[in-house]
């Protein structure tokens, strides 16, 4: 059996304990994936905070830390298709998608590596004859990254990245489903020529590994990106050491078809918004709102592409749906639907588990016309499936479209420009996609609100998340300090 490493200050080693890491597409065993205990968690932090501290970090340029985010860049583009092999070996998500978005990845680091020398402080018209006063933006120290199995390394990216363009450290947890990307990518980091200890990267289970991490006192900042109940567990964790946080988190976003929309466009995004990556996407148009007047020849224009799907290996590039992540993923579907079923939901297609090993799970459509309080309408499948919801106006889409407490992602189509206009401003999302879905970038600020998570990844601003303001103060007066007991 294959056996990944740990990487901690610098250095490669296998952890005292390993667990076993499961091929979605058998079920069976494939990998030896170390499992971090507290110890090496504390490891991993105290090399972080070294790091932070060091002259060959803390004393490099802006500009010379892009330009190792730029070989790391060329690094990770010149074995893509390595990691796309291990991404999809691990986890399951097709190599069709593993290989373009890791190849894309690359990009968010190049975005990073050339803003390194671009997040610049502030100068103040101060309100005092004698005094300069300006504002540093530094490094805010170790930040403890932790993701999900889901696109690990694209996750990964768009925190690390700015967390090491801005002069942090990072401490990274990868999800113990599917862990081999994270673990493969320590590698090609440690090819890239950063001083030790700058990243880190460990894998456990929360209740340890994820738990010490959060809650270490030389943790400054937690970005993660997960499911909300654990959210809360990590907010709890920062009670400790009050570390700064970003969420980003689940979804059940909205994707609304109107009467004028391209419905051959609208059936494609559909499809790539809620059976691509087998639906397990935070931003999952999970919630298809049709207008009654094209209900049903949308609706069975999707039937057919859902059942056209091509459900396989997912290491082949002909495969369209690949196996779930896991065996719990595939039971949280099941259940959802047997419960929605019982509420009043009816089936469209799919829902029947197939008769093979591995975790697939068959693209399925739950029409919830009459059933529009059944469990599938709120709760993330985080797997391909696609609850519908008929409108007749826009009042009503819109009114449809907010009532969920997530806040993630959304989408419309209409060939109505004022129209999609006033949905735009009206949508409780912190994404819009007016007749496109899944679409991303390194520019483009991602993130949500409610139980969507807080903060944003990607774009200038994300950097920010990983910088602390200094306010210095310079007097320019020879004059001795005037009257000691009145404030300046
Ligand atoms: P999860 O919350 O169970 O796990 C995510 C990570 O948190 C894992 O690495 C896990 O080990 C760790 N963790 C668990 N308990 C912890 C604890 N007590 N302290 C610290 N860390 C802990 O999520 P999941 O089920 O693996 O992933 C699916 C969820 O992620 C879905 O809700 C999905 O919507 C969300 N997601 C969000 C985005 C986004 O960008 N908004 C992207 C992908 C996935």
């Amino acid at each position: 059996m294959q056996s990944f490493q740990q990487y901690i200050d610098g250095t490669f080693d296998a952890g005292s304990v390993q667990f076993e890491s499961l091929d979605p597409a058998t079920g069976a065993p494939w990998a030896l994936m170390p499992e971090a205990k507290s110890a090496d968690v504390d490891r991993a932090v105290e090399a972080a905070h070294r790091a932070f501290l060091s002259p060959e970090w803390a004393g490099m340029t802006a500009s010379a830390r892009g330009k190792l985010l730029y070989r790391l860049a060329d690094l990770i583009a010149e074995n893509a298709q390595a990691l796309a092999e291990i991404e999809t070996r691990d986890t399951g998500k097709i190599i069709r998608e593993t290989r373009a978005q890791i190849a894309y990845v690359a990009e968010y680091y190049r975005y990073y590596a050339g803003l390194a020398d671009k997040i610049e402080g502030a100068h103040l018209p101060i309100d005092k004859p004698d005094m300069e006063v300006w504002l540093r933006r530094e490094p805010i120290g170790v930040v403890a990254a932790i993701v999900p199995w889901n696109s690990q390394l694209f996750l990964s990216a768009v925190k690390i990245g700015p967390a090491l363009a801005a002069g942090c450290t990072v401490v990274l947890k990868a999800s113990e489903d599917g862990p081999a990307p994270m673990l493969e990518f320590a590698k090609i980091f440690d090819q890239a020529g950063f001083p030790k200890g700058v990243l880190n990267i460990v894998t456990g289970f929360g209740a340890e590994c994820g738990a010490v991490l959060t809650r270490h006192p030389k943790v400054a900042h937690v970005a993660f990106t997960g499911g909300p109940e654990t959210a809360r567990q990590i907010i709890r964790n920062s009670a400790e050491n009050l570390a700064s946080t970003s969420l980003e988190l689940g979804g059940k976003s909205p994707f609304i078809v109107f009467d004028d929309a391209d419905l051959d466009s609208a059936a494609n995004a559909q499809v790539s918004g809620i059976f691509a990556a087998t639906g397990q996407s935070c931003v999952a148009g999970s919630r298809l709102l049709v207008q009654n007047g094209v209900k049903d020849a949308f609706l069975a224009r999707l039937k057919a592409k859902a059942e056209a799907c091509i459900i396989g290996p997912p290491d082949d590039m002909g495969t369209e749906i690949g196996p779930l992540c896991t065996a719990r993923q595939r039971a949280h579907a099941q259940e959802l639907i047997a419960r929605s079923l019982d509420q009043g939901a009816t089936l469209v297609t799919g829902g029947t588990v197939p008769d093979r090993a591995g975790y697939y799970f068959p693209p399925t459509i739950l029409d919830c016309t009459h059933a529009r309080e059944a469990d599938c309408i709120t709760q993330e499948f985080f797997g391909p499936v696609l609850s519908v919801v008929a409108f007749d106006t826009e009042d009503e889409a819109i009114a449809l479209a907010n009532d969920t407490a997530f806040g993630l992602a959304s989408g419309v189509f209409t060939q109505n420009l004022t129209r999609a206009h006033r949905m735009i401003r009206a949508i409780r999302a912190g994404i819009v996609w007016v007749n496109t879905y899944r679409a991303v970038s390194p520019m483009a600020p991602f993130g949500g609100h409610g139980m969507s998570g807080h903060g944003r990844e990607g774009g200038l601003a994300a950097a920010l998340d990983y910088t602390t303001v200094k306010t210095v103060w310079l007097r320019t007066s020879d004059d001795p300090i005037p009257d000691p007991f009145v404030m300046r």
